[in-house]
């Protein structure tokens, strides 16, 4: 069946009204396929809709996926609506199919689900000033804080062990050990820098275990192009793209933002000099985040961040080397070298926090008090 009819058959089984005056392709998402559909209704005029096509090679559980985006937007609209905002636009509203359900299939087997369209608002592509990685750190923090008090325990983890760093660390010997494509002779440097510092991998676990950290909600994809922000007020308006919420630590999400927005160069960059954590994004995220989190994460957590942002870094490297020592596997590469190449800023980044670690520590103590 051709997508339009697809299309078609998916509208049908939701619950909508009105007729069908547009679909296109919306939006420059790369994991599922998102169209805009309007609808035109009587005495309301056009009415937009998202309607996504779920990537299930990625996320082989959308029932359960569905059921955790059901959950949480369900618990934050709540919260919205105690404080006053608006939840029409401060989170997703799921659409629900004719039996309820969060989600519909196609004939081919699809999955599909809809999202009421927020207006008026915007998601960036790219950080192009200090105030839009401000923004991004204060959206993701008052997302923490209103799902302070959501039972995070309650939702699925759908990619399991996704930041369990001891786990991931067991893999990556795995690799060194088969090194099935005779590649680990040429990164060794590489190898024994991530060996030296494997205590790393326990930190976050132990405390997490220790009960030093609470479990929370975790985003898991924290790019600014995952936050819509408000075309009048120019300030974060909702957080989208909830594929990847499942139970993990705060410091997680934060130490990924640090990973990749504070680094001074891309993930790919061969030039190694070029590649430092930058002490003034640092600061600019720190600082939004702490203040979006309204006092509700704990000292504890708080005092974790830059461990979050080393560890979270250090995973990254550990990461990319085990798919270099597996073949190129799970991340694309366009080259034969991508992954060591990725796996190499990352390790840099780590070098450089280990160097700048009183600087990070003392800049989260100021934003702390
Ligand atoms: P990614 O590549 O970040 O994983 P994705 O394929 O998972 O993206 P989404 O981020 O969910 O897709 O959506 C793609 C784009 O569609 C968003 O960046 C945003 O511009 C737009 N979008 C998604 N949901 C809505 C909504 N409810 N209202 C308005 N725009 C939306
Ligand atoms: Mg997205
Ligand atoms: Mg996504």
């Amino acid at each position: 069946m051709n997508n339009e009819n697809l299309l078609k058959e998916v509208i049908s089984q939701f619950d909508f009204v009105g007729e069908v005056i547009q679909i296109r392709p919306y939006g420059s998402g790369h994991i599922n396929d998102t169209y805009l559909v309007e609808f035109k209704i009587k005495h309301m005029g056009v009415v937009p809709i998202i309607l996504q096509r779920m990537n299930t090679n990625i996320f082989k559980n959308p029932v359960q996926l569905m059921e955790n985006i059901l959950n949480v937007t369900t618990f934050l609209r709540k919260k919205i609506i105690q404080y006053g905002g608006d939840p029409e636009r401060e989170t997703l509203t799921v659409i629900l199919n004719k039996n309820g359900k969060p989600y519909c299939q196609d004939s081919e087997g699809h999955y599909w689900r809809g999202y009421h369209f927020i207006t008026g608002a915007t998601s960036y592509d790219e950080v192009k000033t200090d105030e839009d990685f401000y923004q991004s750190g204060l959206a993701f923090g008052k997302f923490q804080s209103l799902l302070s008090d959501f039972p995070a325990h309650t939702l699925y983890e759908t990619i399991p062990d996704f930041h369990n760093t001891r786990a991931r660390l067991e893999v990556f010997k795995k690799a060194v050990e088969e090194d099935i494509i005779n590649r680990a002779k040429d990164v060794q440097k590489e190898i024994q820098f991530i060996l030296q510092r494997e205590e790393l991998a326990n930190k976050l676990i132990s405390m997490q275990e220790n009960q030093e950290l609470p479990l929370r909600v975790t985003h898991n994809d924290t790019k600014l192009n995952n936050i819509l922000i408000d075309d009048k007020t120019h300030q974060g308006l909702c957080i989208i793209d909830l594929d990847t919420v499942m139970p993990g630590l705060a410091v997680n999400d934060f130490g990924d933002s640090i990973r990749f927005g504070a680094s001074t160069a891309l993930e790919d960059e061969k030039d190694l000099s070029k590649v430092q954590c930058d002490m003034h994004l640092f600061e600019v995220y720190t600082k939004g985040f702490i203040q979006g989190c309204q006092g509700q994460l704990t000292l504890a957590e708080m005092q974790a961040l830059p461990l979050g942002a080393l560890v979270m870094t250090f995973e990254c490297g550990m990461r990319f080397l085990t798919d270099y020592l597996q073949g190129d596997t799970y991340f694309k590469i366009q080259y034969s070298t991508h992954n060591l190449d990725r796996c190499r800023t990352q390790l840099k980044l780590v070098a450089d926090m280990e160097k700048k670690w009183n600087e990070m520590n003392y800049i989260v103590e100021k934003y702390i008090s």
